[in-house]
């Protein structure tokens, strides 16, 4: 995503672990292709323990509400690498997924992290691509992003486990890849999944659907 929010808590979070935001973050890459001085190298050299203090420090605001169960967006049992970096857009704590090498997750089904009302589904050429808002309730929302089709329409009921679309790379993506935001209130928070699989920053990590298949 070229667009970078300003949004103080991340700003901060990514200070704390050395990082700064970009005012023109560089396009998606995808796990496997890192540039030279990418976050892969980056994200290396940050210690774990200021890793979790800056998602401490993000999700502080959040932390303490409760929480929709909110689930890996994928179909059961599939093995999806998650991961994150320093200027991706429009939050650190963003995630993109992958699965397989390559192309493999191109046009893989993904799935509702929960049940709820489709808020947009459109079209955005120079960011999201073809990408999916649904909003859960209090304030909580799933998005999905660079999807090669769309299968639900705004206003639309979509139930837990419900494909909506499938894996792809439109708008400013340069490969196939799933880009999957959870936000509260207008912000992108530390993912959760389920209970308390608490996602990894910066990544990559491996997350796998459990429950509500
Ligand atoms: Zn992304």
């Amino acid at each position: 995503m070229k667009r970078l929010f300003a949004l103080a808590s991340t700003t901060a979070a990514l200070a704390a672990v050395g990082l700064t935001a970009h005012a023109a973050p560089t396009p998606e890459s995808r796990i496997g292709e890192p540039a030279p001085g990418s976050y892969m190298a980056q994200r290396a050299a940050i210690p774990a323990a200021q890793v979790a203090a800056a998602r401490a420090a993000a999700d502080r605001d959040t932390r303490l509400l409760e929480r929709p169960i909110l689930r890996v967006p994928f179909r059961c049992h599939e093995t999806w690498s998650g991961a994150s970096r320093s200027g991706h857009s429009p939050s650190y704590y963003s995630l993109d997924f992958n699965w397989g090498s390559g192309s493999d997750d191109l046009g893989k089904p993904v799935k509702t992290s929960a049940a709820g009302t489709v808020i947009i589904s459109s079209y955005d050429a120079g960011g999201y691509g073809n990408y999916i808002r649904i909003a859960h309730g209090d304030g909580w929302h799933t998005l999905y992003a660079h999807l090669q089709s769309r299968g639900v329409a705004a206003g639309a009921r979509v139930s837990d486990n419900q494909q909506i679309g499938r894996v792809g790379s439109t708008g400013n993506s340069s490969g196939p890849h799933l880009h999957y935001e959870q936000i509260k209130d207008g912000v992108v928070v530390a993912a959760k999944f389920g209970q308390s699989n608490w996602a990894t920053y910066p990544g990559p990590a491996n997350y796998t659907r459990i429950a509500d298949c």
